[in-house]
C-alpha cells in the first residue's frame, strides 16, 4: 500500500515537473522569424554613458552573451542585442532578465538609426515599481513586421552581477512565469508546512533539534525568497530589499543552521566529544562573521563566505562519518538528504561560472534540491523518533546489562494473561547467594553468569508449552524475565497440580550449570525455586512480592529447594492484619531476645529483639509474612512504635538489674520511612524511659537500601546523632554494593545466616565471609555473624576474626523472663567459657 502511494506521488510529481520544466525552451529565437545579434561591453570605470558606446562600436565585442565573463568585481555591464523582425507580423515581446537583485538595470530601446525609442528602468534601487517587475525583471514592447530594433542593457550592481537575459514572445513569457510561481509556490508552500509541522512536533516532543530544523527551513525560504526573487510576496518589500544588500548574512544563516542541525541530529551535543567542541567553534565564527558580514560590503565578505562553506562540509563530513562508522543506521535519511543538497549547491556556481548553461531547470536546481532536502531531513527525523522510540521501549522492557527481559515486560504478560482470564503461576528461579558474590566478582562477571544462565533455561522452558511467550503475541519470544539479583521469573499457565509444576521446575534446574569458574574460584550454583499463584482480583505487586516470599522460605529451610505460596496465603488477610491490629493496641505481642556473643570473650554483648504473637491461635504464621502483611496494611508503623518501645522498657528493666551495658538491637522495616519525624519519635521514647541512647540499636535489612536511598541516608544519619546506632542486616541477601557501607552511617555489619549454615563444607560461603569480615574490619565496622548452630561454625568464625556471633547454638530467641535467667545463669556463662 505504501509502496503504491509512494509511486503515484512520484508519478504526479514527474508529470508536474515536465510540464514546468519546458519554458526556457522557447525563447523568441526557436519560435518566430526574429533575427538576433548579441554584443557587450564591460565598463571597469563605471562612467561610460550610452552615446560613448553608440559612437565607438569597436568597443563591443560581439558575441553570444553567454560568453560574458561575469565576477565580483565593481564594474558595469552593458549588453546590446539587435532584433530584426523578419516576419510579417508585429511581434510582441518582452525580455527578461533573470537577476532581482541587480541594483540598476537600465534598458534602452533604440531604433535603427540608433535613436532612443524608450527607456526602462529596473532594479531593486528603483523606486515603486510594480512586486511582479521587481521579483521578475522585464520590459515588454512590440516589434514592428519587417523592422530592426536594438536593446541596450546597462546592469550596474554591487552583487550578483550575472544576469542572463533572455527573449520571450508574450505567449511564452506568460507560460514562463506561470511555471516559476508554480515552482515558488510549491517551495514555499512545503517550506512553510514542514515549518509548522515541525513546530508542533517540538512541543509534543520537546526536542530541540525541531527548532534547529525549523531554523534551518526559515534560513533556506529567506536565502531562495532573495536569490530567486519571491521574497517580494513573502514580507515587506522594504525588508527584501535590505535582504537583496545582506545577501551573505542569509548564507550564513543557512550554514549556521546546516551545522547545527547535523550535530545535534547526531546526537553530539550528549557525548561531548572533541567533534562537538569543533562543531561548536565552527558554529562560533559563522555567527561572528554573519554579523561582520552586516558591515562589509558582499563582495569582501562572499569569499569568505566560500571558505567557510568549505569548513562546513569538512566539519560535517567528519560528524557522520564517526556516526556511520559506529552504526548509526536510522542516520541513513539524514545521509541521502545530503545528496540534493551537495548537487543543487553544486550546480548553482557551474552556472554563474558558465561551465554549466543557463536554462529554467538549472536555474531552480538548488530550490528543487533544498526542496528534496527539507523531505529527506523531515523523514530522517520521523526516524529518529522511531528509533528512540524502539530503543526506550527496549530499554523499559529489558535489563540494561543482560539484555534478558525485566520486570516490567513480566507486568505486561501478566496483565495480559489475567484480562484474557488465563491461569497465572509464577515461577522463581534463584541463584542462591548470588548477591553475596558481588563482594567477590566484579558486576560484568556476574552478569555473564547471569546471562550464562538465563540461556539454558530458556531452553529449557521452550520445550514446555505451559510456560507462557512473556510477549505474548509472539510465540518466539522469550519466556524468561531477569528480575535481578540473580532471580529470574517465568509465568505458568497451566492449571495443574501444584506438585506437577514442582517437579516441572525441578527438572529445569537440574539441567541448570552446577559449577562456574570464575578467576580459578570454582563456584558451586544452587538454585531456589519459589511459586506464586494469582488469584484474579491479585495485582502485580502481590504475586511478585509472594513469589519472593516462597524463594525465602525455600532459602531458610537448607533441604527445600522448592517453595509455595497461593491464593490462600495470609498476605493478603484482612482479618488477620486487624487482628494483629488489636493485638497491638492491647499489649498481647512479645518481644523475645536472642543474645549476641562476643567471639573474643565468649560473653553475651547484647540481644536482638524479635517479634513474638504468644497466642496459640497465631503459632503458626510467620514472623516474616506477618511483617510483610503489616506493611501492606499500613500497620507497620505502629508496630514498629510498639516494638522501639517495648525494647526500651526491656532495657530499662535490664539496666535495673545491673545490665547496663548490653545493647538491644530491634529490626526497622524499610517501610517504616513513612514514620513521620522516626528519629523524634525514637528520641522522646529514649527519653520516657531514660534509656541511654548507645543501648539501643537498629537492624536494617539490606534490601530496605534499594528503595529510598536519599531518606534513608538522612534516617540513619538522624539515629546516629541521636547517639543510636544503626546495623546493616542481612548482608549479602541484597545488592551489597559497597557505596551503601561508605555512604550510609553503620557501625556494624551483620552477615545473613544463609551463608553460615553451611560455612564449613562451602568453600565459597567461606571466601564471602572472610571478605564480609575483612571489609568491615577495613572499613572500621563490627561484625555480627547469624546463624551459629554448630561449634565447628563457631571455631571457624572464630579463626576467621568475627567480632559477634548469634545463633541457636547459643540460644534460641527467648521470653524477656527466660532471657534474664539466660543472662543471670552463672552456669550457662561457665558452660559458654569452658565450650568456647
Ligand atoms: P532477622 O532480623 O534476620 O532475624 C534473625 C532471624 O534468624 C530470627 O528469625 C531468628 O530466630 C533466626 N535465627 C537466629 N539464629 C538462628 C539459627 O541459628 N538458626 C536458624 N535457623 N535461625 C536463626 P525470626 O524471629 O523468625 O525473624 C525473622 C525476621 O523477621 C527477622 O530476620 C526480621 O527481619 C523480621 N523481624 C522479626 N522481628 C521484627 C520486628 O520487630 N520488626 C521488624 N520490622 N522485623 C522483624
Ligand atoms: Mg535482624
Ligand atoms: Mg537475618
Amino acid at each position: 500500500m505504501a509502496v503504491a502511494i509512494l509511486i503515484f506521488i512520484f508519478f504526479i510529481i514527474n508529470t508536474l515537473a515536465s510540464n514546468l520544466v519546458v519554458p526556457t525552451r522557447y525563447t523568441i529565437d526557436k519560435t518566430t522569424p526574429v533575427y538576433l545579434d548579441f554584443a557587450y561591453y564591460i565598463d571597469e570605470t563605471k562612467d561610460r554613458t550610452l552615446n560613448d558606446l553608440i559612437s565607438n562600436p569597436d568597443l563591443l565585442t560581439h558575441q553570444p552573451l553567454t560568453n560574458v565573463q561575469w565576477s565580483f568585481q565593481q564594474q558595469n555591464y552593458w549588453l546590446f542585442i539587435d532584433l530584426e523582425n523578419k516576419s510579417l507580423d508585429a511581434q510582441d515581446i518582452v525580455a527578461h532578465f533573470d537577476n532581482p537583485m541587480v541594483d540598476h538595470l537600465s534598458v534602452y530601446r533604440l531604433n535603427k538609426k540608433d535613436e532612443l525609442i524608450e527607456t526602462y528602468k529596473l532594479g531593486d534601487k528603483v523606486k515603486s515599481l510594480t512586486l511582479f517587475q521587481y521579483s521578475v525583471p522585464h520590459v515588454r514592447f512590440s516589434l514592428e513586421s519587417k523592422s530592426i530594433e536594438r536593446l541596450a542593457i546597462k546592469i550596474d550592481t554591487t552583487g550578483i552581477s550575472k544576469t542572463p537575459v533572455n527573449l520571450y514572445r508574450h505567449k511564452e513569457f506568460v507560460d514562463l512565469v506561470r511555471s516559476q510561481t508554480g515552482i515558488w509556490g510549491i517551495f514555499a508552500g512545503v517550506l512553510l508546512m514542514a515549518a509548522l509541522y515541525n513546530l508542533v512536533l517540538y512541543f509534543g516532543i520537546k526536542d530541540r533539534v525541531y527548532l534547529v530544523y525549523i531554523g534551518y527551513i526559515i534560513s533556506a525560504l529567506c536565502l531562495m525568497g532573495i536569490v530567486m526573487g519571491f521574497g517580494f510576496y513573502l514580507w515587506p518589500l522594504e525588508w527584501q530589499l535590505y535582504l537583496h544588500e545582506k545577501v551573505i548574512f542569509s548564507n550564513y544563516a543557512m550554514a549556521f543552521f546546516t551545522l547545527s542541525f547535523c550535530t545535534m541530529f547526531l546526537r553530539y551535543h550528549k557525548d561531548k566529544c572533541w567533534r562537538y567542541k569543533l562543531s561548536k567553534a565552527l558554529l562560533t565564527l559563522i555567527f561572528l562573521l554573519s554579523i561582520t558580514t552586516l558591515f562589509i560590503p558582499e563582495y569582501i565578505a562572499a569569499p569568505i563566505f566560500f571558505c567557510v562553506l568549505s569548513l562546513l562540509y569538512i566539519m560535517c563530513v567528519i560528524l557522520i562519518y564517526k556516526k556511520l562508522r559506529t552504526g548509526f543506521r536510522w542516520a541513513k535519511f539524514y545521509v541521502f538528504s545530503w545528496v540534493p543538497l551537495i548537487v543543487g549547491a553544486a550546480i548553482q556556481p557551474l552556472e554563474l561560472t558558465g561551465f554549466l548553461d543557463y536554462s529554467f531547470a538549472i536555474r531552480h536546481a538548488f530550490l528543487v534540491a533544498i526542496l528534496c532536502e527539507v523531505i529527506l531531513m523531515a523523514m530522517a527525523l520521523a526516524d529518529r523518533v522511531r528509533f528512540q522510540r524502539e530503543r526506550a521501549l527496549y530499554h523499559a522492557t529489558h535489563t540494561q546489562q543482560t539484555k534478558l527481559l525485566n520486570s516490567a515486560k513480566l507486568k505486561q504478560a501478566f496483565m495480559a494473561l489475567q484480562s484474557q482470564g488465563r491461569t497465572t503461576t509464577l515461577c522463581l528461579i534463584k541463584i542462591r547467594h548470588f548477591n553475596s558474590l558481588n563482594t567477590i566478582i566484579t558486576p560484568s562477571q556476574g552478569y555473564t553468569l547471569i546471562k550464562h544462565v538465563a540461556k539454558q533455561v530458556e531452553l529449557e522452558l521452550s520445550h514446555e508449552r505451559e510456560f507462557a511467550n512473556l510477549d505474548i503475541d509472539f510465540n518466539n519470544s522469550p519466556r524468561l524475565a531477569d528480575l535481578g539479583s540473580g532471580v529470574f521469573a517465568c509465568i505458568s499457565t497451566r492449571n495443574q497440580n501444584q506438585h506437577t509444576l514442582e517437579d516441572a521446575l525441578v527438572k529445569v534446574i537440574n539441567s541448570l550449570p552446577k559449577q562456574y569458574e570464575i578467576q580459578g574460584l570454582n563456584l558451586q550454583l544452587t538454585y531456589n525455586i519459589g511459586i506464586s499463584s494469582a488469584g484474579h482480583s491479585d495485582d502485580f505487586e502481590y504475586w511478585l512480592k509472594r513469589g519472593y516470599l516462597a524463594l525465602k522460605k525455600a532459602k531458610t529451610n537448607n533441604d527445600l529447594v522448592v517453595s509455595t505460596t497461593n491464593g490462600s496465603n495470609i498476605l493478603m488477610d484482612v482479618t488477620l492484619a486487624a487482628k494483629l491490629q488489636n493485638a497491638i493496641k492491647t499489649d498481647q505481642l512479645a518481644l523475645y531476645y536472642q543474645p549476641q556473643i562476643g567471639l573474643n570473650f565468649s560473653q553475651v554483648n547484647g540481644a536482638e529483639a524479635l517479634l513474638r504473637w504468644p497466642d496459640p491461635a497465631f503459632n503458626g504464621v510467620s514472623i516474616e509474612e506477618l511483617i510483610i502483611l503489616a506493611e501492606h496494611t499500613g500497620i507497620i508503623n505502629e508496630l514498629t512504635l510498639w516494638v522501639i518501645e517495648q525494647a526500651c522498657k526491656d532495657i530499662l528493666k535490664l539496666t535495673q538489674q545491673g545490665y547496663n551495658d548490653h545493647p538491644i538491637s530491634v529490626n526497622l522495616s524499610a517501610k517504616n520511612l513513612s514514620i513521620k519525624k522516626l528519629a523524634e519519635k525514637v528520641e522522646n521514647i529514649l527519653i520516657k524511659y531514660q534509656v541511654p541512647a548507645h543501648l539501643l540499636k537498629f537492624e536494617l535489612t539490606e534490601s530496605a537500601l534499594v528503595e529510598s536511598h536519599e531518606a534513608l541516608i538522612s534516617l540513619v544519619n538522624e539515629l546516629s546523632d541521636l547517639g543510636v546506632r544503626v546495623v546493616l542486616d542481612d548482608f549479602g541477601t541484597g545488592y551489597s554494593s559497597l557505596s551503601y557501607l561508605v555512604n550510609y552511617r553503620f557501625t556494624e555489619l551483620k552477615v545473613d545466616k544463609s551463608f553460615v549454615f553451611d560455612l564449613t563444607n562451602n568453600t565459597a560461603h567461606k571466601v564471602i565471609v572472610q571478605t564480609a569480615i575483612d571489609m568491615a574490619h577495613n572499613l572500621g565496622l563490627s561484625i555480627t555473624i547469624e546463624g551459629i548452630e554448630t561449634q565447628a561454625v563457631h571455631h571457624l568464625l572464630k579463626d576467621m576474626g568475627a567480632d559477634r556471633a548469634q545463633g541457636y547454638l547459643y540460644a534460641k530467641p527467648l521470653p524477656y523472663d527466660d532471657y534474664l535467667h539466660f543472662l543471670k545463669s552463672q552456669y550457662s556463662l561457665k558452660m559458654l567459657n569452658s565450650t568456647f
